[in-house]
């Protein structure tokens, strides 16, 4: 068997023919780490090369880069390129409230920042990066169809003629997003779990352009939110100068502004402050040029079937946006489940089943996370009692790093386990309940030993 000397010179393993479906973020990253390790890559993407469009359709201009997104570009040497030369640091959210007043809420210490960075730049970095591997082959325009995952088979019907031909892989990547076709296909094997959620919420992309001299038109380096209860408006620092601003919605809200009057009114009387900001007339034809897009989230598994497919990124785990972790996990499956290939000599057999059995309840976790952060974005973060909890989280963790990590902290900032994020904020509930039960029964018995003093 062809084998393949790795990194340090003592790996031997096979050298395997990997068959990635879909060249998004996730796809493209994956094809560097196996090509990297000497495979032989095919990237089979169903759109054409993004680098030579005018103009790419989708979803969210800009994305937050958080530290397992920047470990995963760092292990393929595209971390500096991407953060340094291309990435905008967002240090706090800034809230905006009503009457036109902000407030900033750090996401952690001082120097701790989460990147700003392009969706469509990051994309062609990627697939620029596989592509100086002389082992990874591109190939745009071709949609999976169909495969046969447990023989490594697949069907692609090449775009725009629908001419079809089968391609044979020793493993399937599907790396093809929340409504995978290669997912779709394991579904069809016994065993395999699999429910999504759509919120009742959408999100529509607006944008606040640059002001006349290039610059931003509010402080650059925050994730600027707009929490309005029910709904909510977010934006995020472009290079250029302008915002990617997301209004994320309740379909029937969306629905209800039916003509530019009710829209300036809505936006008069919810976001008085970004209405100048994003302009009347540009609001009004941005709005009515895009529908909404609903927000899905999704679980399955197991993984992997057998020794010869897997499926990561959104593929196995689309997520609602509001962890802003949806990449950054999908990046983190790439460096995962290398080191779980790497650990196992490429044994694809006891490897995938590994990473599936110990990725899939870390992925869930962000999941509900996520769900999680749909209310706190829109609505907790401008409550009193949530900054309260945030300033003695931070308290604490300046004052024991190591033990007290916030879940915010723990999730962005770090590389623990999502799961264990989870476990962590439950033992740090129960600390605080405990803490504030023995400061009530401390002030009960204060306050019944005074009135016992008085009245004896
Ligand atoms: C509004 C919004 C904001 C977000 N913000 C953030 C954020 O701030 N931070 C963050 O970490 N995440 C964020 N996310 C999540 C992030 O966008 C996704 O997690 C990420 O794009 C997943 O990458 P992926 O490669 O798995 O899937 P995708 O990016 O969906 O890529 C899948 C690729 O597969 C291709 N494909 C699909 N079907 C086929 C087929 N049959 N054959 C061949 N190719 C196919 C598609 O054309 C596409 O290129 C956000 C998501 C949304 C919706």
């Amino acid at each position: 068997m062809d084998t393949t000397t790795g990194a340090n010179g003592c790996e031997n393993y096979p050298k395997l023919k990997v068959a990635i479906v879909g060249g998004g973020l996730v796809g493209t990253l994956s094809a560097s780490f196996f090509a990297k390790r000497g495979h032989e890559v095919h990237l089979y993407e169903l759109r054409p090369d993004i680098r030579h469009l005018e103009h790419v359709p989708g979803r969210s201009i800009n994305l937050a880069l958080s530290i397992r997104g920047r470990a995963a570009l760092k292990e393929v040497g595209i971390e500096e390129q991407v953060v340094q030369r291309h990435g905008i640091p967002m240090f706090a959210r800034m809230i905006h409230n009503l009457d036109g007043t902000t407030k900033p809420i750090p996401y952690g210490k001082k120097d701790q920042c989460i990147y700003s960075v392009g969706r469509r730049f990051l994309n062609e970095a990627l697939l620029t990066a596989a592509e100086k591997y002389s082992n990874v082959h591109c190939h745009f325009n071709e949609k999976l169809v169909s495969a046969n995952l447990n023989q490594g088979k697949m069907t692609f019907e090449r775009q725009p003629n629908k001419e079809v031909h089968n391609v044979e892989a020793q493993l399937v990547v599907g790396a093809d997003g929340a409504f995978s076709s290669v997912r779709r296909q394991m579904m069809k094997q016994p065993l395999f779990d699999f429910s999504q959620t759509y919120i009742p919420h959408g999100y529509l992309e607006l944008c606040i352009p640059p002001l006349s001299d290039g610059s931003h038109a509010m402080p650059k380096n925050y994730l600027h939110i707009w929490p309005r209860g029910r709904f909510m408006m977010i934006a995020l620092p472009n290079q250029d100068g302008s915002w990617t601003v997301t209004l994320f919605m309740p379909f029937e809200e969306f629905g209800k502004l039916s003509t530019p009057e009710k829209l300036l009114d809505f936006f008069q009387q919810y976001y008085p402050d970004a209405l100048p900001l994003i302009g009347k007339e540009k609001l009004v034809s941005d709005y009515f040029a895009y529908k909404p897009s609903p927000l899905v989230s999704v679980k399955c598994g197991p993984y992997n079937i057998g020794d010869t497919a897997i499926i990561i990124g959104d593929a196995a785990h689309a997520m609602v946006p509001f962890y802003g972790q949806g990449m950054n996990a999908g990046f983190e499956d790439c460096r995962l489940l290398d080191a779980v290939l790497l650990k196992h000599n490429f044994d694809l057999g006891p490897a995938l089943i590994e990473f599936s059995k110990t990725r899939r309840p870390d992925a869930e976790a962000i999941c509900n996370l996520a769900m999680y952060n749909y209310v706190e974005m829109r609505d907790l973060v401008n409550r009193k009692t949530f900054l309260i909890r945030k300033h003695f989280d931070n308290l604490l963790h300046t004052l024991m790093p190591d033990l007290w990590i916030p879940l915010y902290t723990s999730v962005t900032f770090s590389h623990m386990p999502y799961a264990q994020c989870i476990k962590n904020k439950e033992w740090q509930d129960k600390m605080v309940d405990r803490f504030l039960s023995t400061m009530a029964a401390v002030v009960v018995a204060m306050i019944a030993y005074f009135v016992y003093s008085f009245a004896f």
